[in-house]
């Protein structure tokens, strides 16, 4: 799937996050830790996102913490080189996001 870097999953999905109070020095988390995973409720925007001018950016994306996570696992059915559908999806339901609000 080609993600077109809208954000709108990372506002828009109640999904569980790394809490950014877990993430150690080197981007690693304790997985012993409960509380190292927290629920980013639907609605509201993921500590974690940051913009690039109108392109969203997942700022843990590249950390080891990130990997296995629900985002890093986040896909959907069809050839990898299709484009993201949630992201129209969520566009065409008029669930835009003003971003110059955040
Ligand atoms: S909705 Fe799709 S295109 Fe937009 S940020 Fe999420 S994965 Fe990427
Ligand atoms: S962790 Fe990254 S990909 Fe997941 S919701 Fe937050 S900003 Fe988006």
């Amino acid at each position: 799937m080609i993600c077109q870097r809208c954000g709108f999953c990372c506002h828009r999905l109640d999904v569980m996050i790394i809490n950014p109070r877990s993430i150690g020095p080197d981007g690693t988390i304790d997985l012993q830790d409960r509380n190292s995973m927290i629920r980013k409720p639907m609605g509201e925007k993921c500590p974690h996102l940051a913009y690039l001018g109108d392109l969203a950016v997942c700022t843990i994306h590249d950390l080891p913490c990130y990997r296995g996570t629900p985002c890093d696992r986040f896909d959907q059915p069809g050839p990898e080189d299709c484009v993201c559908t949630v992201s129209g999806y969520f566009r065409a339901s008029g669930s835009a996001i003003d971003i110059s609000r955040l």
